[in-house]
C-alpha cells in the first residue's frame, strides 16, 4: 500500500517537474555531465527518441536518460557521478534501481604518462585531421585539418603543434576512422590530461572493442574460437575488476596498456578474435557477484596454485585451484632448463648493480609446497646476497616462472623450472588443449576459476 502511494507521489512529482520545465518555456536541449568539476560530455537532445531510455557514454561514465515528451526525466550514472542537468539538477534524484540491456561502456586506457620536466612529444596521425574539445568547456572545439598533430609538453606547459594551450583536459577525436600513435592505430578518442605533476595520454574506447584489441596481444588468433571465447571473457573480467579499482582510487584512467595489466596495441584484423568477443558480449566471471581478478598466464607447468604461500587467497579464493592442470604437459614451456657459468651470473649481478665478488654458489633457501621459490642466496667471498624468488626471476630474463630449482655442477649453475608466468588463473596452453578434448569455454573457466559464476554486465538505472 505504501509502495502504491509512494508511486503516486513520484508520478505527481514527475508531472510537477514537467509542468515546471514547460512553464518556464525553456526546454532542456542539452545535458552536461561533470566529474570533479570538469565537464566531460555535452549531449544535444534533438536525436533522442521519446518514451525510451537513451544511453549516453561519457569519459568512463555511463548514463541513461529517459525522454518523455521532449523532456529528459530519468537519468542514471555508473558509477554515480556529479551530474549537472542544466540548471534543473536539483530535480534529479535517484529513487530506485531499474534493470536494462547491456549498454556500451567506454574504457580509458593509459597509453603514456610523463612527469613534468621531461620534454616529451606525442605524435598523432589521421587521414583527415582531428577535432580538439576542451573538456572543461565543451563549447571550445577546434578542428585541425592536418594529418598529424604534435602534442608537446615542457616545463609544465602543454603545446599543440608548437602553440601553447591553456586547456588541462583535452579530448581529441579523429575526423576519420582511427588515430595513429607509435606505429599502432586506435579506435575511439584520445584524452590528454595535463595536471600539476604529470601529463597523461589516454585512449577512450568502447569496452567490447577494447577486449577485441587486447586479445590480439594476449591470445593467439590462430587458436580455436572456443578457447578465444574463454580468453575474451577473462580479459573483459580483468578489465571490469580494474575499472572498479580505478574508480575507487579516483584515477583518471581505468587500465594501463602494458603487461603490468593487459597488453593493448590498438586495432588488428583478426575476424576470429572479433567473433570470440561478439559471441561472449558482456560476459564476465564473478565471485560474490563481483568481477574476479581474472589472472591468466601462458603455461602453468602443472603447479597447484592452492599450495602457493604468500598469496592473498582470502580475497581471491577462485585463484586457489586445488586440482592440477595436466592439459599443458605437451607444451614446451611445461618444463625448461637453463645453464649459466658462475662467471656469467657474476656479470649479470654486476650489471644489475648487485655486485658480488667471487661467486661460489647459488642456493634456494625457501620454497613453498607448490614449488615456488621465495628466497635465493648468492654466495660469494666474503659476502653473500639474498634475493626474493621474484627478484631473482627478474634478474635473470631467461627464467620463465617463479617455480624452479637450482643446482651447482662444477662451475655451472643449472636452473630447471616449470611453466611460464605467475602460475595462477587460466593456463592458456592448457585451455587450448582442453578444447581439443571437448571442453567448452564455460567449463574451462570454471576449471581455472573454481567457485565462480558467469554474469552479464548491465547498467543500473535510477528512476526519478
Ligand atoms: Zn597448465
Amino acid at each position: 500500500m505504501q509502495e502504491i502511494s509512494s508511486a503516486v507521489k513520484k508520478s505527481h512529482s514527475l508531472q510537477k517537474k514537467t509542468a515546471l520545465i514547460k512553464q518556464q518555456n525553456k526546454p532542456i536541449d542539452s545535458l552536461r555531465i561533470y566529474q570533479n568539476g570538469i565537464s566531460f560530455l555535452e549531449k544535444q537532445f534533438a536525436d533522442m527518441s521519446y518514451e525510451k531510455p537513451y544511453a549516453l557514454s561519457s569519459a568512463g561514465q555511463q548514463l541513461l536518460v529517459w525522454v518523455v515528451s521532449g523532456q529528459p526525466f530519468i537519468i542514471a550514472a555508473l558509477p554515480q557521478s556529479l551530474i549537472s542537468f542544466n540548471k534543473y539538477n536539483k530535480d534529479v534524484v535517484p529513487l530506485r534501481e531499474y534493470e536494462s540491456e547491456f549498454i556500451e561502456f567506454k574504457v580509458r586506457v593509459l597509453l603514456d604518462e610523463k612527469e613534468h620536466g621531461n620534454d616529451q612529444i606525442w605524435e598523432l596521425t589521421n587521414k583527415k585531421g582531428f577535432s580538439l574539445i576542451d573538456l572543461s568547456n565543451p563549447d571550445d572545439t577546434k578542428k585541425y585539418y592536418q594529418k598529424k598533430i604534435v602534442i608537446h609538453h615542457n616545463n609544465g606547459s602543454l603545446f599543440i603543434n608548437d602553440k601553447k594551450v591553456q586547456q588541462k583536459y583535452l579530448k581529441i577525436d579523429p575526423l576519420e576512422e582511427y588515430i595513429g600513435f607509435n606505429d599502432n592505430h586506435y579506435r575511439g578518442s584520445f584524452i590528454v590530461i595535463h595536471d600539476n605533476q604529470k601529463t597523461l595520454l589516454i585512449n577512450q574506447i568502447e569496452l567490447e572493442d577494447y577486449v577485441a584489441c587486447v586479445l590480439n596481444a594476449e591470445s593467439w588468433p590462430g587458436w580455436p574460437l572456443e578457447v578465444n571465447k574463454a580468453f575474451a571473457i577473462a580479459s573483459r573480467t580483468y578489465l571490469a575488476h580494474k575499472v572498479l579499482e580505478a574508480t575507487a582510487a579516483g584515477l583518471s584512467y581505468h587500465i594501463k596498456n602494458t603487461n603490468i595489466h593487459q597488453t593493448y596495441n590498438g586495432i588488428h584484423s583478426s575476424d576470429l578474435l572479433k567473433k570470440a568477443v561478439e559471441q561472449t558480449k558482456g560476459l564476465i566471471v564473478t565471485y560474490n557477484k563481483k568481477p574476479i581478478l581474472a589472472m591468466f598466464d601462458s603455461c602453468c607447468g602443472g603447479i597447484i596454485p592452492a599450495h602457493m604461500s604468500g598469496i592473498d587467497f582470502k580475497h581471491t579464493p577462485y585463484l586457489a585451484r586445488k586440482i592440477p592442470c595436466t592439459f599443458c604437459k605437451s607444451c614446451k614451456l611445461y618444463s625448461w632448463k637453463l645453464e649459466y657459468t658462475l662467471a656469467q651470473l657474476e656479470e649479470i649481478l654486476q650489471e644489475a648493480e648487485k655486485p658480488l665478488k667471487n661467486l661460489q654458489d647459488i642456493r634456494i633457501i625457501k620454497k613453498d609446497k607448490a614449488g615456488v621459490v621465495h628466497k635465493v642466496a648468492c654466495i660469494g667471498k666474503p659476502h653473500e646476497l639474498t634475493f626474493t624468488g621474484q627478484q631473482f626471476y627478474s634478474l635473470l630474463s631467461k627464467v620463465k616462472s617463479y617455480c624452479y630449482s637450482i643446482e651447482k655442477k662444477g662451475k655451472k649453475i643449472i636452473i630447471q623450472g616449470r611453466g611460464y608466468g605467475h602460475n595462477r588463473g587460466i593456463c592458456q596452453w592448457g585451455a587450448r588443449n582442453m578444447v581439443d578434448e571437448g571442453w567448452n569455454y564455460r567449463s574451462i573457466l570454471s576449471f581455472y576459476y573454481p567457485g565462480t559464476l558467469l554474469m552479464k554486465l548491465r547498467p543500473v538505472i535510477y528512476k526519478v
